[in-house]
């Protein structure tokens, strides 16, 4: 082939900066599920995939497949990939660099004549960030065999239907919900870390440990609003008060645990005025953790912060909860062929929960499944200034290809 002057990694970097310029709304890079740009990005992504020997189709739910086939045909298949869709005015990383660097590694299988015990297959999944539709990651759960149903009658904000959009798109409605995966041996995506945690210990990639299941809830405090210079302080039920200790004690129960996160994000204080005592406030809670046992212990340590708060300071308390997500806990052979990966190539492994969801907790829903991380700058995501190096570029290609080369099927 004639690329071999560029390194795999340079030409990956040049790529996902072609890729960027499929855009719904430039200058901003914003690639909706089904839209115009990302039809055009999968097209891309086939005419690359086809330059490298592969043949690749767009599956009934959108997604981009291609298959590299093993020493022998139909044997079992190692799939790797991420996603091409973004959020609005998003980074150029964020999923298009797994799904590129997925193409990355079999081109250079291919320009080798190199065949594995097993089949590849490479996907770029079409829906993973949920912008559009009001459900996320349709094209991992097509192919999972997990659609739910009435998925494909969701409407975008404008009122498409998404079972039409898709027929535009050149998937099948019909087949979307029988589309389950067969054959799959295992499934890896790598994916940019979009948190800090790589960058503060100097180090270019991790191995995911687990994908942190969720627990939202809102959470109402009704105390008694009355005139901020007429009520003694000792004799006032302020709503806003007590909320500011719950939610203290949302993070101090935070603090006690290594990788448990506990977010307090919207507050609304009513009557909201200079010289009203607040009478009612509203607020959310998001708290996520590796494990869905030390998930559902804070859970009940800070329901009872909250009772024992409220009954001290005498307000009612309502708490309602909004999500729940169990965690994935990623596959124990996948991490440690990771692991190993990631040593071959010189680098000094680490283990890190995800606090984001991904495709990758669908998948492992129907096989084996695991997480490649790479550092990013800042630990900046969902943001165009979303950025990483080009060595470390190289770096996690090294090591998703050692990785699959290493990989043994079953
Ligand atoms: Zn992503």
């Amino acid at each position: 082939m004639a690329h071999d002057l560029v390194s795999p990694g340079r030409r990956l970097m040049a790529r996902l900066d072609e890729f960027a310029a499929f855009t719904d709304d430039p200058p901003k890079l914003t690639r909706l599920y089904l839209s115009d740009a990302h039809r055009r990005a999968a097209a891309r992504y086939i005419a690359w995939a086809r330059e490298g020997g592969l043949e690749a189709r767009i599956d009934p739910a959108g997604n981009v497949v291609a298959r590299y086939e093993g020493r022998r045909a139909g044997a079992p298949a190692l799939m790797i990939g991420s996603h091409i869709d973004t959020v609005r005015d998003a980074g150029r990383y964020d999923g298009a660099l797994g799904a590129l660097a997925a193409l990355a590694t079999v081109e250079e299988l291919a320009a080798r004549g190199e065949r594995l015990d097993f089949a590849i297959e490479i996907v770029a999944f079409g829906d993973e960030e949920g912008v559009r539709f009001p459900k996320t990651m349709t094209g991992s759960r097509s192919l999972a065999g997990l659609i739910e149903e009435g998925a494909l009658d969701q409407k975008d904000a404008e009122g498409v239907v998404m079972r039409d959009a898709l027929k535009a798109f050149g998937g099948d409605p019909e087949r979307v919900a029988a589309s389950r995966a067969s054959g799959l041996a295992a499934f890896v995506e790598l994916h940019i870390e979009q948190g800090p945690a790589l960058e503060a210990e100097g180090l270019a990639l991790g191995v995911v440990s687990a994908i942190n299941g969720a627990s939202r809830f809102d959470v109402e405090v009704r105390g008694v609003a009355g005139h901020a210079g007429a009520v003694p302080i000792s004799l006032r039920r302020d709503a806003l008060t007590a909320s500011a200790e719950m939610i203290l004690a949302v993070e101090r129960r935070a603090r006690e645990e290594n990788e448990l996160v506990a977010t307090v994000g919207r507050l609304d204080v009513e009557p909201g005025a200079v010289n009203v005592i607040p009478g009612l406030t509203r607020f959310s809670i998001d708290i996520r953790a590796p494990r869905d046992e030390r998930r559902r212990r804070a859970v009940a340590d800070i329901a009872a912060a909250f009772d024992a708060i409220a009954a001290l300071r005498g307000v009612a308390l309502k708490l309602v909860q909004t999500h729940e997500a169990s965690a994935y806990v990623c596959n124990a052979n996948i991490v440690a062929g990771l692991i190993a990966a990631v040593e071959a190539i010189g680098q000094r492994p680490r283990l890190l929960p995800s606090g984001a969801g991904h495709d990758t907790m669908i998948m492992g829903q129907l096989c084996p499944a695991g997480m490649l991380f790479v550092r990013c700058k800042g630990g900046v995501s969902h943001n165009p200034l979303e950025s990483i190096s080009a060595e470390d570029c190289e770096l996690a290609l090294a090591a998703l290809t050692r990785f699959v080369r290493d990989f043994r099927a079953g």
